[in-house]
């Protein structure tokens, strides 16, 4: 569903990404970890067509995309990702449902009263319905959160990018986004989570994938956490743990 062939990305002269290549199956969960500046934002966003590459090709959901390939389907692609950044990005002056309405309605051309249907839908699903007429300041940050991956849900996306979307949040509000992505997980989504959470990327993901210094360095099943093959990974994570 996803898949990054020799991907390289400059911000001017700073060279983030120095040949990615990745795949990612059909209901897999990958996590991507590794330092700060380490180019996992940017490869996240890469996936959604937010930042242009230099070089390289990328296809995600049949999508192709790439230097030199300008994105023409790209509605088509934001239909079916989904992406969640740290910050909500709610709109402050509608309410939840007019949140979650938004996008179905503009986009994809869904009735008012079909979007609703869905609202409701989405909203039971990260348990928020009792939530649907208020505005964003009058909920906390992880309910904000949740919102914002129900928006996403809202259209039905078949890839989720989730980048760092609790690392705003004290411990307990945490818990509670991080029980709605381990739903998904059940429901069998496609995910790719940029985390810093790693008891909950050992639990969950299929794959890790440490970035070092804009490349892939290590990746493996959750156990290279524990046996890190690379002085590299071996570092990050006896910093972080
Ligand atoms: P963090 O853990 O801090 O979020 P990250 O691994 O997500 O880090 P990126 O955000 O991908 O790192 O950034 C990688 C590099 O790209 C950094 O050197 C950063 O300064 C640079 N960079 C990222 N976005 C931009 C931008 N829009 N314009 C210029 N440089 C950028
Ligand atoms: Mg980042």
């Amino acid at each position: 569903i996803v898949r990054l062939c020799n991907v390289h990305k400059w911000f001017g002269d700073n060279h983030v990404l120095k040949g990615v290549d990745l795949s990612v199956h059909k209901g897999e969960i990958v996590a991507i970890i590794g330092q700060s500046g380490s180019g996992k934002s940017t490869a996240l966003r890469c996936m959604d067509h937010l930042e242009i590459i230099q070089e390289g090709q990328i296809t995600v959901c049949g999508h192709t995309f790439g230097a030199g390939i300008s994105g023409k389907n790209l509605k088509s692609l934001r239909m079916d990702v989904g992406i969640v950044f740290q910050s909500y990005n709610l709109f402050p002056h509608l309410t939840v449902e007019q949140n979650i309405t938004l996008a179905p309605r503009s986009v994809r051309k869904v009735k008012s009263a079909d979007a609703k249907e869905i609202a409701a839908k989405v909203l039971a699903e990260v348990g928020l319905s009792d939530k649907i007429h208020f505005y964003p300041e009058q909920l906390s940050g992880g309910q904000q959160q949740r919102v914002a991956i129900a928006r996403s849900l809202a259209m039905g996306p078949k890839l989720m990018l989730f980048d760092e979307i609790t690392s705003a949040l004290d411990p307990q509000l945490t818990g509670e986004v991080l029980r709605v992505i381990e739903k998904l997980a059940a429901a069998g989504m496609t995910m790719v989570l940029v985390t810093h959470e790693m008891a909950f990327a050992m639990k969950l993901a299929h794959r890790i994938i440490f970035m070092h210094e804009g490349k892939i360095h290590e990746q493996g099943g959750p156990e290279i956490l524990r046996n890190p093959s690379t002085p590299e990974l071996q570092q990050f994570v006896s910093n972080g743990l």
